[in-house]
C-alpha cells in the first residue's frame, strides 16, 4: 500500500491535508520548478534562465549597505521607509514624472504619497491586498510575471488574463472586453515579463483613459524601467526633457490620482536580493498598503535601505547599453529562424517555437537541457506553450553559446 505526502505527515500526528488552506493548496508553482530540478542536475549549464543581472552591484552602492551596517543603522526603519531614502525617491519621481510625491504620512498633502517596500513583490503583495475582496477581478497580461495570478489567488479574487499574442502590449482594446463590474485593477508591466516589450506611448496613454473611464485603477509595474533600450525610450524626464526614458502611463498629466506605480532597485542595480522597491500613487491606496506592511514584513531592511539612496547618484547606462547589444545578439542570430517580438527593454526575449517543428515550448526548454542549455517554456507564464523565454543577462560567450545551440534546436 502506497502512502500520499499527507497521510506520511499523518505518522507525524498531523492531518496535513486538512491542516493546509485553501488559498495555499490554490497555488500551483510546479511548471517551473520541474525546469530548476532538471537543470540542478546539470554541473555547468549554459543559463539563459536567470531573471537576474550579471553585473555586480555598483560599488558606491555596496558601500554604502555596508557604511550602514557599521554605523549601527540595523533596527528598524519606520513602516513607510528610511526618510533620507523616501527623500531621494520623491526628489526622482518630481524629475521624472513631474509628481509632488510626498511621504506616506506627510498631513495636509493631498497628491500623490510614497513608500519604501520589500521588493517589488512586496509592493505588489500589499496593493493585490489592499485593492481585491474574495471574488474580486484584476486584469493582467498573457504571458504574465508569474506570481501575478497567485497573488489574486491569494485574496480570493481572480485574475483575469488579456491575450496579448504575437506583440504582447497590453493594449486598451484587448483589455476593454475584459473589464466587468468586479475588476479593481488593470495591471501593466513594461518592459515587460517575459517578453521585454515596452508599451508604446500611445498606447499607454489609451490604457489609462479607458482605466479611468471605467473607474479602474492601473497599476503600473515597472521593476525594468531603467532598462529601456534607446529605440524604445520615445519619453523623456518631465523634468529633464534631455534624458530619455521608458514610456509610462504615469507620465500623463494627472496620473497620480489613478495610477498606482511600483518600481523596484533588484534589477536596476543588481541587488536583487536586497528585497527593495518603492510604491508612489494616490494617497488613499498607499496609506491601507502601508498599514498592510506594518503587520506583514513590517519594513524593508534598513541598512540596504540606506545603500540604495547611493543608486540616485549611479550611472546605469553602460550596463543598459550593453544589454540592448546583447538583444541585437538574439535577435540577429534566432529572428531569421523564428517570430520575436523585439524586446524594447528588460533583458528577456520570448521566441516562438516555430510551427513546423510541432513542439511546445516545454519539449524546447527539455531539449535544450539535453544539449546543457537551461530556457524557460512559455507555459510557466501563460495559458499557452508555444514559446519559451530567454534571458540574456549572462556572459556574452555563454550567451553566443547558447543562442548557436537554439539556433540549430530551432532549425
Ligand atoms: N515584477 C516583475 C515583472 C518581475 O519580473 C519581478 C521579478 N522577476 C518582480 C515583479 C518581482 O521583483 P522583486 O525581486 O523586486 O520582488
Amino acid at each position: 500500500m502506497t502512502t500520499s505526502p499527507a497521510q506520511q505527515a499523518n505518522l507525524d500526528g498531523f492531518d496535513l491535508e486538512s491542516m493546509i488552506s485553501d488559498r495555499s493548496n490554490g497555488i500551483d508553482a510546479s511548471g517551473i520548478r520541474r525546469i530548476f530540478a532538471l537543470a540542478s542536475t546539470l554541473k555547468d549549464p549554459i543559463n539563459l534562465s536567470i531573471g537576474q543581472p550579471d553585473f555586480p552591484v555598483p560599488q558606491p552602492i555596496r558601500d554604502a549597505a555596508s557604511n550602514a551596517i557599521q554605523n549601527n543603522v540595523n533596527g528598524y526603519s519606520l513602516t513607510q521607509g528610511l526618510p533620507t531614502l523616501l527623500e531621494k525617491v520623491n526628489n526622482w519621481l518630481k524629475v521624472d514624472l513631474g509628481w509632488d510625491t510626498k511621504t506616506v504620512n506627510t498631513p495636509d498633502h493631498t497628491g500623490p504619497v510614497s513608500m519604501i517596500t520589500s521588493g517589488t513583490s512586496g509592493a505588489l503583495v500589499l496593493a493585490f491586498l489592499a485593492l481585491l475582496n474574495p471574488g474580486d477581478e484584476c486584469i493582467i497580461p498573457d504571458p504574465y510575471f508569474v506570481a501575478y495570478p497567485h497573488w489574486a489567488t491569494l485574496c480570493g479574487a481572480k485574475a483575469i488574463t488579456v491575450d496579448t499574442y504575437p506583440d504582447f502590449q497590453l493594449t486598451a482594446d484587448r483589455v476593454a472586453q475584459k473589464i466587468t463590474s468586479k475588476t479593481k485593477f488593470v495591471l501593466l508591466n513594461t518592459p515587460s515579463n517575459p517578453a521585454g516589450v515596452v508599451m508604446s506611448k500611445a498606447e499607454c496613454i489609451k490604457l489609462r483613459d479607458l482605466c479611468r473611464s471605467k473607474g479602474v485603477l492601473l497599476i503600473t509595474d515597472e521593476i525594468y524601467d531603467e532598462f529601456a533600450f534607446s529605440d524604445a525610450t520615445t519619453d523623456a524626464c518631465v523634468g529633464d526633457p534631455s534624458s530619455p526614458r521608458c514610456p509610462s502611463p504615469a507620465r500623463i498629466e494627472g496620473a497620480h490620482q489613478d495610477v498606482l506605480l511600483i518600481r523596484g532597485f533588484g534589477k536596476t542595480y543588481g541587488c536583487t536580493g536586497w528585497r527593495l522597491g518603492y510604491a508612489a500613487g494616490p494617497k488613499g491606496i498607499i496609506e491601507q498598503m502601508a498599514k498592510l506592511q506594518q503587520y506583514t514584513f513590517v519594513c524593508a531592511p534598513s541598512p540596504l535601505q540606506a545603500g540604495v539612496e547611493a543608486c540616485f547618484d549611479t550611472d546605469m547606462s553602460e550596463h543598459v547599453n550593453e544589454y540592448q547589444s546583447r538583444r541585437d545578439l538574439v535577435l540577429e542570430k534566432l529572428g531569421s529562424l523564428t517570430e520575436i517580438a523585439c524586446p524594447g527593454g528588460a533583458f528577456y526575449a520570448f521566441i516562438k517555437v516555430p510551427e513546423h517543428l510541432g513542439m511546445t515550448g516545454t519539449q524546447i526548454a527539455e531539449a535544450a537541457i539535453k544539449r546543457e542549455l537551461l530556457v524557460i517554456p512559455g507555459g510557466a507564464f501563460s495559458s499557452q506553450d508555444t514559446h519559451f523565454r530567454i534571458s540574456f543577462a549572462t556572459q556574452r560567450d555563454k550567451l553566443t553559446q547558447g543562442l548557436d545551440i537554439l539556433a540549430e534546436l530551432l532549425k
